[in-house]
């Protein structure tokens, strides 16, 4: 602990808070000033394990590999264990020193470890919080910091309440900081909130309490509108456009289909297509979608009914590099940057960062880089919905190259060698494209037919 204390301790001296948004974009020519940007950070599933330590017995590294031998545990974890707290904090640590102004950073939850449900209680994931928490506010004591609950931050995981709730509370005290009396109010009664980044941005963040549509979460079997959050996320919307102000939604479990199997959505699907109509009715005024929970890198376009692209959604890779003992590959840490245009909060850009876990662990210490930039890597000009789609479509010509650099970064580079054959690829690609039932089961229907 002492050596932890000291590490906190130099991170803080080291770090002199900038905020603010000028940081120049490449010219374009011409007279015109050269634009500026603005930057928020994406961090997601940190899933912190308390018990993980260096042992010669592989099966006791930690109590997420549950039983099961570590494969090559070091210093900034294993791939069967969740994040040792040295791996959270060289990604935070990283984000430091990058020399990055970020005006916010976003993190959409999963903070305690995938262990057995006896292993944990209410206090123990609300310590873990806790923990992560006050890690961002003393190594970040300036940034603004938006929060979305995941379906591991509450005990027993998976069950987050329609009602107020020791969690909800305790979360709603941690993130006062953060957060204004409206926000805290509705998060203490439902997990969930709105709030303007600041009062000099007319951007606000909707971070939604998905948790409640997620399948397995039995509270809300047969709710038609659990906690309300249908009706205030419409009100809130209706309200932001009456205000001309542009939206970022955040939140945990996204909403579409999954990308690595055949059609699954992660939320219950009355619950999506719900969200879906929702989203398509202010699609105008909601300018980016950032959701965490698989621990994969994905996109998705959401269309109109008509199929013209409106909405760009991201889904941000896991810091944890966690899998089960059955499975095959996993992510390597990572973590992401944004960029937008400050004057309508169009997304721009994206950098993805990673750690390559091995490296690290052989040459103990943390090289987080760049992993890819999201238009150089696949020439587009920004991460408009049109040119996303425009993007996917390339993705579906047979062999597609971009789509190979795609499948390898849906693993954050874990292994560069993967390879996604037909149904594996019809399976990824109309996750991209398609968000609603009709038009996912169409595309699949199309795929498979096209490349039987
Ligand atoms: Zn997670
Ligand atoms: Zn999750």
């Amino acid at each position: 602990m002492a050596l932890l204390g000291a590490l906190v301790c130099c991170l803080l001296a080291t770090w002199h808070s900038r905020r603010g948004l000028a940081l120049p974009l490449a010219p374009t020519g011409g007279q015109s000033p050269p634009p500026v940007v603005g930057q928020f950070w994406h961090v997601t599933d940190l899933h912190l394990d308390p018990t993980y330590h260096i042992t010669d017995d592989h099966t006791k590294v930690c109590a997420s590999s549950k039983g099961a031998n570590a494969s090559n545990p070091g210093p900034f974890g294993d791939v069967l264990c969740d994040s040792p707290y040295h791996l959270i904090l060289s990604a935070f640590d990283f984000i430091k020193k990058s020399g990055q102004e970020a005006s916010f950073m976003i993190w959409t939850g999963d903070s305690p470890p995938h262990v057995p449900v006896h292993e944990l209680s209410t206090d123990r994931v609300i310590n873990v919080i806790a923990n992560m928490t006050t890690t961002v506010q003393r190594l970040f004591p300036d940034l603004q910091v938006f929060p979305a609950l995941g379906n591991h931050d509450y005990w027993p995981q998976d069950q987050l309440p329609i009602v107020t709730s020791e969690v909800y509370n305790a979360v709603a005290n941690l993130w006062k900081p953060w957060l204004d009396e409206e926000a805290i109010s509705t998060l203490r009664k439902g997990g969930f909130y709105s709030q303007k980044v600041s009062t000099n941005l007319n951007l606000r963040i909707i971070s939604l309490n998905t948790n409640l549509y997620y399948s397995p979460n039995v509270v809300t079997l047969n709710k038609t509108d659990p906690a309300n959050q249908f009706e205030w996320l419409e009100n809130t919307l209706n309200i932001s456009q009456q205000k001309k102000e542009k939206v970022y939604i955040i939140a945990h479990v996204p909403v579409g289909y999954l990308p690595y199997s055949k059609s699954t959505t992660a939320m219950r699907e009355y619950y999506n297509e719900k969200l879906i109509d929702i989203f398509r009715k202010y699609s105008d005024i909601i300018a980016g979608q950032f959701y965490g929970h698989t621990h994969r890198d994905s996109i998705m376009v959401l269309s109109d009914k008509k199929g013209n692209p409106i909405n760009s959604l991201f889904v941000a890779p896991a810091v944890t590099p966690v899998k089960n003992v059955l499975e095959k590959l996993t992510n390597n840490p990572g973590i992401r940057l944004f960029q937008y245009d400050p004057r309508d909060y169009k997304l721009v850009n994206m950098l993805q960062y990673y750690l390559n876990l091995t490296d690290a662990n052989l040459k103990g210490e943390s090289n987080w880089k760049l992993e890819y930039n999201l238009t150089q890597t696949y020439d587009i000009e920004d991460l408009q919905p049109k040119n996303l789609y425009g993007l996917a479509k390339q993705f579906a010509i047979l062999d597609s190259k971009q789509f190979i650099k795609y499948y390898s970064y849906f693993f954050v580079s874990y292994d560069t060698s993967v390879t996604c054959d037909e149904t594996c690829k019809a399976f990824q690609i109309c996750a991209i494209m398609y968000l609603d039932v009709i038009s996912y089961t169409d595309c699949l229907k199309h795929y498979i037919k096209r490349n039987p």
